[in-house]
């Protein structure tokens, strides 16, 4: 039986941050119900034990998210979180209480993609102070994202874009170095224990808008991922924000049966040959992180 790594969920395609690299979703407004995250639990539980409450949406606004927590611990999963960080502060009680939360990512970049965003020492104060209290109560993993970084480390450098954010890392955390505003390597730098920090390049999410290539290469979408959108829609990874690859929806046929389809067949079997079946996937820039050859 196929494992999957990550197993995303999205509990929410609703966000509080419009950030400017993150298309706004066509699909509707939605909250997942506890009826049918039990049922996908049940349903995935062969096939994963890490599950990620992300896909689009930001899952600390979820009036549940406390039983959905809970109901991944009686069944058994480990949950990571991604978050923008601005709720952190408002749910951080309920967040150091869970058995099942494992790791919390925080993508500080959000605060530089929206530009109505101002209080940036509050910001930052709020998650520092929520890091200091994960370490000393709890196991939780913290990583800590800036993915808004140029291609080019000399434009980086002259930019240093990050430059307040690093600083207050250093101090917070008495780094006896300072932290370039770089991207250096794609497992990031340890700041702490169990206290990460990740740079990368600005994220550009796949859509049928970008340009598409001859699609050779590989993609672990399906392989060691899953994804279900809000509304029960089966995708291949965390990257099909509007759903585009549907591979089926777990209110109409079991999840067992939809990465059996035709559909997800092809596109698995595709990338074992090293081509990009989906139109999609020839539209998207993960797949070139692995190799065009
Ligand atoms: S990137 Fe995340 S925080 Fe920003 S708008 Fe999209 S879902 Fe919200
Ligand atoms: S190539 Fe991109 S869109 Fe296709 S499965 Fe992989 S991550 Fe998803």
């Amino acid at each position: 039986m196929r494992k999957f790594k990550k197993f995303y969920i999205e509990i929410t395609n609703v966000c509080n941050l419009a950030c400017s690299f993150c298309p706004v979703t066509g699909r509707e407004a939605e909250f997942m119900k506890i009826d049918d995250f039990h049922k996908i639990l049940d349903q995935i539980k062969p096939y994963a034990e890490f599950l990620y409450f992300h896909v689009k949406g930001e899952p600390l606004l979820h009036p549940e998210l406390d039983k959905f927590l809970d109901i991944s611990y009686q069944k058994g999963f480990k949950v990571n979180i991604t978050t923008n960080g601005t709720l952190i502060s408002k749910v951080k009680d309920l967040l150091l209480d869970k058995p099942s939360l494992r790791q919390i990512n925080i993508s500080l970049h959000s605060f530089d993609g929206n530009q109505n965003m101002n209080h940036k020492a509050a910001y930052m104060e709020n998650i520092i102070s929520f890091i200091k209290e994960a370490r000393k109560k709890t196991n939780i993993i913290i990583s800590l994202r800036l993915w808004n970084l140029e291609r080019d480390n000399q434009i980086n450098l002259t930019n240093n874009k990050n430059r307040e954010i690093l600083t207050v890392l250093e101090q917070e955390f008495n780094l006896p170095y300072q932290i370039q505003d770089v991207v250096i390597s794609a497992r990031g730098i340890k700041l702490g224990e169990r206290l990460y920090l990740n740079q990368d390049h600005e994220f550009t999410w796949p859509g049928l808008g970008e340009p598409e290539d001859e699609g050779i290469g590989f993609c672990h979408g399906l392989r060691n991922q899953a994804a279900i959108l809000v509304d029960g829609t089966v995708i291949p990874c965390c990257l099909d924000g509007e759903g585009i690859i549907e591979l089926g929806n777990i209110h109409e046929t079991e999840f067992s049966k939809i990465i059996e389809s035709n559909r997800a067949a092809a596109l698995y079997n595709g990338f074992t040959n090293r081509q990009a079946v989906e139109e999609l996937c020839r539209k998207c820039g993960y797949r070139k992180k692995f190799g065009t050859r």
